[in-house]
């Protein structure tokens, strides 16, 4: 349902939070939110229910970090658990993604990975996207850590078939995360060394103004200090900096 993603100099934990709270009034049934703090480990942080709920977990846990993803969940397919809601991590719990929309291909892709050995979470069909990255990204020979995240995205998005919105992060790589969209939509928030991605741009208007939307099929790695928009055939896509006006108490 929402999608806030940071990445700069400050901690991730609370703008997150104050993203996923203002992208609230669009509902949701569970919070959850996943931190690269530079470790071996991402920390991964869910909760059914309220955003409060995550919020006191977030508040035990004070999880440090200054890359984060972030999502509300609007269940479609398993029930508002802990579990089920995002961020998923994929086999081996190295890489996270938060996702909106309609994997309608998802129990195929499910069964094939599962018979090449994955294990299962949740009852979800983004843990199945979340494992078809990345398995292409555990495969791959590419040096660059970008290319080989960015390449592993879109090998996984030409076998779906649905809708999505998502972000994306790796433990190994805590300068990058890399968003794409089709029929769901995806922003691109551009601060002073800092960046977000957004299913709304309510989520970022407390921190800038100047804004990218995505386009479908449009897939986009931002990091501290850059943002890069490609199609998924790797051609640069034309980008075009739009100014939120926006009146209301932000
Ligand atoms: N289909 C996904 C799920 O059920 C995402 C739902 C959403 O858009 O929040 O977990």
């Amino acid at each position: 349902c929402g999608i806030v993603g940071y990445i700069g100099n400050r901690q991730a934990s609370s703008i997150l939070l104050d993203g996923l709270r203002r992208l609230e009034y669009r509902g949701y049934d569970s919070a959850g939110m996943a931190l690269n703090g530079g470790g071996e480990n991402l920390r991964i942080l869910k909760r059914a229910g309220r955003i409060d709920n995550l919020r006191q977990a977030v508040t035990e846990a004070n999880p440090l970090g200054t890359m984060g993803i972030s999502h509300t969940r609007w269940a479609t397919h398993g029930p508002a658990t802990d579990v089920n809601a995002h961020p998923h991590p994929d086999q081996n719990g190295k890489l996270v993604l938060v996702h909106n929309g309609v994997i309608e291909n998802y129990q195929t892709l499910r069964d094939q990975l599962t018979a090449k050995g994955h294990t299962f979470l949740s009852q979800t069909d983004t843990e199945v996207l979340s494992h078809l990255v990345g398995t292409y990204f555990d495969e791959s020979k590419e040096p660059d850590g970008t290319l080989r995240l960015v390449n592993a995205v879109k090998a996984a998005l030409a076998r779906v078939k649905g809708t999505y919105g998502i972000a994306v992060m790796h433990a190994d790589l805590p300068g990058v995360i890399v968003g794409a969209r089709l029929g769901s939509p995806l922003i691109v928030g551009l601060g002073d060394h800092e960046h977000f991605l957004a299913s709304d741009v309510s989520a970022v208007v407390a921190h800038t103004r100047d804004v990218v939307y995505l386009n479908d099929y449009d897939i986009v790695t931002i990091t501290k200090d850059r943002y890069d928009v490609q199609s998924h055939q790797g051609v640069p896509a034309e980008v075009k900096v739009s100014r939120v006006e926006f009146s209301a108490d932000d």
